[in-house]
């Protein structure tokens, strides 16, 4: 049975121990010790990394009474082990910071949390009823209120008579001691994880986005230094929009509106050109066939201008493109089926595509000169 220094101290950086056993299995060396200060996965808390007499720790679990720490390399007899604290801090921050939020808006709204994920870029929280912006708004704000109400968080241990009086969280049954989780009259709640041991250590707690899920809601929150991150992360994005729009930065929103707008606008009106251009330029197309170039037009620009130009001629054909990138092509014809052009097309100009008996598209790797050399064989 691993003794478990980090229900005693949760800030232990550094411990020797011995070790018990080292073993290979699938995803390393399987190190159990005498005692650890490394927390085991567990309440989705992710185990803790670090380094074991110089072998990495690259994960923490628990099997039975017993917590087995994953190295990259065989260790024996007394070892110094190190966390890596940053993380486990950041996690810690995480867990706590879940706990507080969980408890305001069990309090306000009644609701459970029935999921907890602690991933590497936010932790989301499974609640099992449907809440409102404005309570998610208020459950934020209060979360936050707590932070700085700066409110011991302590480990309880009741008696099944205590445990029988207190109303507490708790996702699942569990048998044997209970250890609760109490912050003040924020939270009460039956965890195995660690825990900042005031809630001023959790520092931020802020609400990114929310989605239904299953009968209630999946919240995704950044707390604590991967907040503080975040912060500074959209701050950067928010300062570069606002550079690029001339706009403050509390209306990049608007000024991005704006912007959409007058894109649409334009291309509204570029389209209407466009076509004014087609029409102006097929204008004297005449005879058995036809063959244009446009340098700037897209696939679909040039379907619909050899369309326009099939009204007047047998076979009209639009290559749009350079011959450094090659060109797109569409062949359209009123009277004739154009496929086995595209055929010859392809395997003369090396290209592909296809289509319907009166209108085929593609794309070919060649030069102007070789197009309208292959166009003089239709
Ligand atoms: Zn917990």
């Amino acid at each position: 049975m691993t003794e478990r220094l980090y229900y005693k101290d949760q800030y232990i950086k550094e411990f020797e121990a011995e070790v018990v056993s080292c073993v290979e299995g699938k995803r390393g060396f399987e190190v159990i010790l005498d005692k650890t200060a490394f927390f085991p996965e567990g309440g989705g808390q992710p185990g803790d990394r670090g380094v074991i007499a110089g072998a990495n720790v690259t994960d923490t679990v628990e099997n039975g009474d017993e917590v087995i720490h994953i190295c990259d390399a065989p260790v024996s007899g007394t070892v110094r082990c190190v966390l890596d604290f940053d993380r486990r801090f950041s996690n810690m921050q995480q867990h706590s910071g879940e706990h507080v939020f969980s408890g305001v808006l069990h309090g306000m709204c009644g609701f459970d949390n029935v999921g907890f994920h602690m991933g590497e870029n936010c932790i989301t929280v499974d609640f099992n009823g449907v809440v409102t912006a404005e309570q998610l708004a208020e459950a934020e704000r209060l979360s936050n209120e707590a932070v700085y109400k700066n409110i011991p968080i302590e480990a309880l241990y009741p008696t099944d008579e205590e445990l029988a009086n207190y109303d507490y969280r708790s996702k699942k049954e569990i048998k044997g001691q209970v250890r609760l989780t109490k912050i003040g009259d924020v939270d009460l709640c039956a965890c195995c994880g660690t825990h900042v041991a005031y809630t001023g250590e959790i520092g931020i707690i802020k609400v990114l986005s929310v989605m239904n899920y299953k009968s209630g809601v999946r919240i995704s929150l950044q707390i604590g230094r991967k907040a503080f991150e975040d912060y500074c992360d959209k701050n950067r994005s928010v300062y570069a929009i606002s550079n690029l729009l001339c706009a403050k930065t509390e209306e990049v929103a608007d000024a991005v509106e704006k912007l959409q707008n007058r894109l649409k606008e334009s291309d509204f009106r570029y389209n209407a050109l466009k076509k004014e251009l087609f029409a102006e330029k097929s204008k004297n197309a005449s005879g058995e066939k036809c063959c244009m170039f446009d340098d700037g037009a897209s696939a679909d620009d040039a379907r619909v201008f050899a369309d326009m130009i099939a009204d007047k001629v047998g076979i009209a054909a639009v290559f749009s493109g350079n011959d450094d990138e090659g060109y797109k092509y569409a062949v359209v014809s009123r009277e004739s089926d154009v496929r086995e052009i595209g055929k010859a097309l392809n395997s003369a100009l090396s290209g592909r595509g296809g289509g319907k008996p009166n209108m085929i598209q593609g794309s070919v790797a060649a030069k102007k000169k070789e197009i309208e050399a292959f166009w003089e064989t239709v």
